[in-house]
């Protein structure tokens, strides 16, 4: 019956499991483990564990199966596997799937430790990477080959909020039988859905949107049971990356607020974008939801016309132009996670990015100029009046 829910209602009430005191608000079973009533229990538990069955918390929790029933539910995903943080999400999935010989065809503009995971460590472990441009189709297709084991991509990048087609991707990567892992963090699960449009397995760092407070570390990867109980929980469960029960019942909490949230922050992004859009001390405004935007059209069909919760501006002058607007700020903090309640400013090319060699960051657009905005829950017009005298102060 959840499954023929609304998104709201899915959020709310999605995956509750409640102890024999019947409490309203999702318990924290704050345990290491569990404990069997005989020992043919536990002997019975170790040779098959039924849904409402625990053994051990690197295994699994109740809140943790909360979590990840409630967010299953909302991106339409057989199964999900909650883990410790974004990057546990995203190094579980591919390390799950690939071994030494395989070959991964990858979008070039991610993450920064998305990038350490594709170009340090699955190469030490024999297995060969091709960088492509994401949103040109064209080098998809030229990049696959009969031994492409999996692609990876964000659907839209970080920093620079480039829009990658996950049906027109899939199509290609799926003609070779590559399975397509999604890192959907900047397209959020309220606005996005990629399991639909033909991703195998995605994944979010749930410290961004999911939390949206700021306070914990978490991730989650999604597919179907076959691959996310087969192939995922096995690896995932012997190597450590589970999700702590406080931190999950902290994300359950999240579930509950989070379209609201994405909404208002999504609403305010468009309307800041649109006032700041060819101010004099700006290179560009970058928003997925503005028409000048590369990947228009795309947002339409893919994010239903939203164009997210962060933007970037890249400002006239360079970094220290970028650091006076920082400097400048009065609401947003500046820091480096997204998502928050809180407006958070980062000047990619000297922190998140910092590691990557100066060609590299060109490559990418990412410029000494580039400031990174997530925005938060605050009034649209006291941000777009702190941020236009920033921007005075920037050009002085
Ligand atoms: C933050 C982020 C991650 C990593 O998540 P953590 O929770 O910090 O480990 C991965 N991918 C993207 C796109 C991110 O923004």
């Amino acid at each position: 019956m959840s499954e023929t829910w609304n998104n709201r209602t899915k959020l709310v009430h999605g995956g509750t499991r409640r102890s024999q005191y019947n409490e309203v608000s999702e318990a924290i079973f704050l345990t290491q483990g569990f404990v069997y009533e005989s020992a043919e229990q536990a002997e019975a538990r170790f040779i098959e564990t039924g849904p409402d069955e625990f053994i051990y918390g690197r295994y699994g929790n109740p809140t943790v199966a909360m979590f990840e029933d409630r967010i299953a539910l909302l991106e339409g995903a057989e199964d999900a596997f909650a883990t410790a943080s974004g990057m546990a999400a995203v190094s579980g999935a591919l390390t799950s799937i690939l071994k030494a010989g395989d070959h991964v065809v990858s979008a070039k503009a991610l993450f920064g430790s998305c990038l350490y995971i594709l170009e340090n460590v699955l190469t030490r472990y024999g297995v060969e990477v091709t960088f492509v441009d994401g949103t040109d189709l064209d080098q998809w297709r030229a990049a696959m080959r009969p031994d492409t084991k999996s692609v990876f991509f964000e659907s839209m990048s970080n920093p620079t909020l480039e829009v990658i087609d996950i049906t027109a991707v899939a199509a290609i990567a799926h003609e070779v039988g590559a399975t397509v892992v999604v890192d959907n963090v900047f397209s959020t699960p309220v606005f996005s859905k990629a399991i639909a449009q033909g991703a195998d397995v995605v994944v979010y760092s749930a410290t961004k949107h999911i939390d949206g407070q700021g306070r914990v570390l978490g991730g989650v990867v999604l597919g179907t049971k076959d691959y996310i109980r087969g192939t995922l929980e096995p690896y995932m469960k012997h190597t450590g990356g589970s999700l702590s029960p406080f931190n999950a019942w902290t994300l359950l909490k999240g579930l509950e607020t989070i379209d609201l949230r994405v909404k208002a922050q999504a609403k305010t992004a468009l309307q800041i974008a649109e006032a700041l859009q060819g101010h004099a001390g700006l290179e560009r405004t970058i928003y997925p939801g503005l028409k000048d935007h590369a990947q228009h059209a795309l947002v339409q069909d893919q994010l239903d016309g939203c164009g997210g919760t962060v933007l970037s501006l890249d400002l006239k002058g360079g970094k220290e132009a970028a650091f006076r607007f920082l400097n400048a700020l009065t609401i947003p903090v500046i820091s480096n996670n997204l998502g928050d309640a809180k407006s958070i400013a980062t000047h990619p090319a000297t922190t998140t990015h910092q590691r990557l060699p100066e060609d590299q960051k060109v490559e990418l657009g990412i410029t000494s100029g580039l400031v990174r905005f997530s925005v938060g829950l605050e009034d649209s017009d006291d941000l777009i009046a702190d941020l236009s005298q920033a921007l005075a102060t920037a050009q002085g």
